[in-house]
């Protein structure tokens, strides 16, 4: 037998190795429709609840899309490019801090919050039109 401990330490490293692995920025839903692969008789709630700590660790990011929430494993400073025609969301090496080092250097604006939102079409999406 399991020792609750150890029962709800393998459900969050199961659950974080899920998210990392993926680049398909996932919500709940998805992640325990995976979680259930390997631990058949999690509940969703056990799959929020840890989702929602191991954001609070900083070792996922969530990101509020709309009415839906997602889950980012990849912590690096990235931003986001949203395919309108699959939904896909993919991960772009912009760094904010660039953008906002740029615009000071010119001495003309003084940045205090930036919110880049990109949006268009994916490469697959463009190639099946
Ligand atoms: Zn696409
Ligand atoms: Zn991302």
């Amino acid at each position: 037998m399991k020792t609750n401990t150890q029962r709800y330490s393998e459900q969050r490293s199961t659950i974080l190795r899920i998210v990392k692995a993926t680049t398909v920025h996932p919500n709940a839903d998805w992640v325990y429709k995976e979680t259930q692969k390997v631990l058949p008789r999690i509940s969703l709630g056990t799959v929020y609840r840890n989702l929602h700590q191991l954001a609070e660790q900083g070792q996922i990011t969530m990101i509020k899309d709309k009415t839906l929430v997602r889950y980012d494993g990849n912590t690096n400073e990235h931003a986001h490019f949203r395919c309108t025609t699959c939904r896909t969301w993919y991960d772009i090496d912009v760094r904010e801090d660039n953008i906002i080092e740029a615009l000071s250097k010119s001495n003309k604006f003084q940045v205090s919050t930036i919110n880049l939102e990109l949006e268009g079409t994916c490469e697959s999406c463009l190639n099946n039109a």
